[in-house]
């Protein structure tokens, strides 16, 4: 067979040549814009002349600061199919992490959207490899900022060459785009991605078993653009000429609900926290999402409660998937086989409400002490992933990399157990299982349990030292609105369905979990909280 490379070039080529009406729909601070991949193409090229004129070369890392738009979505091809490498850059870092970033990933070019400047100009004398910063704004001119020299978007593109050739020899196997974990779990950590890893996850999310994501879509990721690529979302969707709907800064339920009814979503993509608020805001204001296909829900674990409802009550159909940065991100997604559709409901919620079979290209394992676990459902070990598109080091972190890339397989950190189907269930991360007594609890499956009760908006479920079983767990609970519940009546709620040993020895409730950058439960934090209160 040929050995002809796969590249974000040629995605980004398809999609101006084959798909140049349709559409891209996006919503930044200045309203909703339309374009076409016509015109998309052609800004994308002129951006890739624009930063060749910068100075940016082949390898040099170009960092973007921006929400989910247009202008980042041409970034998104302009820097790799140029041969640069996109570093999106999580604007919910705390400065120290901006700058420790940054400085490691050693961005020559920062293109950054104008609410998120001041968030740069405060750090500008700490990066000192950055040499140009362009704003993402509607502008031609470039408003007040201690940055410099500082370009406007529109200013570049509209000077920019629209029939530039991407003349770069882009190997394959070279980074297209570089993403640090957003460090739940300490310092953030690089990952580096190829062309081809980009490319062949892109074609995953299209498999009819998995996103399924095609030409006749409406695709609107939430998951943010600096986080894993939006889960690789844009990548696909461009390259399969998909509608896309980009929903912007500060998209709240309503927001987000909005665009789903005028632009007729057909799939989107986000975090349990995204999906709740949508659920909330559904259940209080009339839309109609009958468009909606698909709703991907991964980053953190789905609460059967949250499926139930979506698919139940609203007939929207809602697919949990699992992934982390290191792996482009996707690796598992539930989806029932075509033998277990006529089980009984509850039955099919159980395995939907996991977190999937792996996707075909990749291979899985899971070890503990005695080797590799079972496939029973019962049996715990920690996830090992390998293939074309995990990564197989962190960026300039022989440390980290040594710990987590080890025989040949990626170490996930996360504990699973795999059912006779091969589905793999996360019970907890290595550091939040819950050893009670010298035996785990799964701090996940408390917590889904509690948000399955009608009472309770979000629970977290954290460890205790105790002086006789090592550690037990307590509960944090955040209660609907007007809802009142007792800590009595909760614990009894657990009692019914858990062993007596699994049930938490307290319950806080609070006014709020907190999170990380990303929307998941900081649960490192609310530790640290509860041990003060308690
Ligand atoms: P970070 O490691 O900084 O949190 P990632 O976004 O890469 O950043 O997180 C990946 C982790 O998120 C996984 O290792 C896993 O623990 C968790 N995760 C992702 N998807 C799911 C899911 N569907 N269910 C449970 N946990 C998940």
């Amino acid at each position: 067979m040929m050995n002809t490379p796969l590249t974000i070039t040629s995605m980004i080529e398809r999609a101006e040549k084959y798909f140049s009406k349709k559409k891209v729909i996006s919503r930044t601070q200045g309203g909703i814009h339309e374009l076409t991949y016509k015109d998309i193409g052609k800004r994308v090229r002129a951006l890739s002349s624009a930063l060749e004129e910068l100075g940016v070369e082949q390898g040099d890392r170009v960092g973007t600061l921006a929400w989910n738009h247009h202008r980042h979505l041409e970034a998104y091809f302009a820097i790799p199919s140029m041969g640069a490498v996109l570093h999106t850059i999580n604007i919910r870092l705390p400065a120290e992490h901006l700058i420790h970033i940054i400085n490691h990933a050693e961005d020559k070019v920062l293109l950054v959207d104008p609410d998120l400047l001041p968030l740069i100009e405060k750090i500008a004398d700490q990066i000192p490899a950055v040499k140009a910063f362009i704003v993402m704004g509607e502008d031609f001119y470039v408003p007040e900022s201690s940055l410099d020299p500082l370009y406007a978007y529109e200013h570049l593109v509209a000077e920019g060459d629209k029939t530039y050739e991407y003349t770069a020899q882009i190997d394959e196997n070279d980074p297209a785009g570089m993403c640090y974990t957003s460090a739940t779990t300490g310092k953030p950590k690089g990952v580096v991605y190829s062309h081809r890893g980009i490319a062949l996850h892109s074609m995953s999310l299209g498999l009819a078993d998995t996103a399924a994501l095609s030409e006749s879509d409406v695709s609107m990721p939430v998951v943010p653009m600096f986080h894993a690529n939006a889960w690789g979302v844009p990548f696909s969707a461009t390259w399969f000429g998909a509608t896309q709907v980009l929903p912007g800064p500060y998209a709240a339920p309503k927001i987000l609900a909005e665009l789903i009814e005028t632009y007729k979503v057909t799939t989107s993509a986000g975090v349990p926290t995204i999906w709740l608020g949508l659920l909330k805001e559904i259940e209080t204001n009339n839309y109609d999402l009958s468009s909606i296909r698909a709703i991907l829900c991964g980053g953190s674990a789905a609460p059967e409660g949250l499926i139930r409802a979506f698919e139940l009550k609203h007939g929207i159909p809602f697919i949990h998937a699992y992934g982390m940065t290191e792996t482009t991100p996707l690796v598992t997604l539930a989806r029932l086989k075509s033998y277990q559709s006529d089980l009984p409901e509850d039955d099919r919620l159980s395995i939907r409400k996991k977190q999937g079979l792996v996707v075909p290209g990749l291979d899985i394992k899971a070890i503990n002490d005695s080797g590799e676990i079972k496939h029973d459902g019962e049996d715990m070990g920690e996830l090992l992933i390998r293939g074309p598109w995990i990564a197989d080091e962190y960026y300039r972190d022989p440390d980290k990399s040594v710990e987590t890339f080890r025989d040949g397989w990626l170490h996930t950190g996360d504990v699973v157990t795999i059912d006779e189907e091969g589905n793999v269930e996360i019970v907890d991360r290595t550091k939040d299982l819950i050893k009670s007594g010298g035996e785990w609890i799964s701090s996940v499956e408390l917590e889904n349990a509690l948000m399955g009760h009608e009472g309770i908006f979000e629970a977290a479920v954290v460890s205790m030292p105790d002086p006789k079983w090592q550690e037990r767990p307590v509960a944090c609970v955040v209660l609907h609105e007007g809802v009142e519940l007792s800590k009595e009546e909760i614990l009894a709620y657990l009692e019914a369905k858990f062993v007596k040993w699994w049930v938490p020895d307290d319950v806080i409730f609070m006014e709020e979990i907190p999170k990380t950058s990303v929307g998941k439960f900081l649960k490192r934090t609310l530790r640290d909280q509860v041990r003060e209160m308690v």
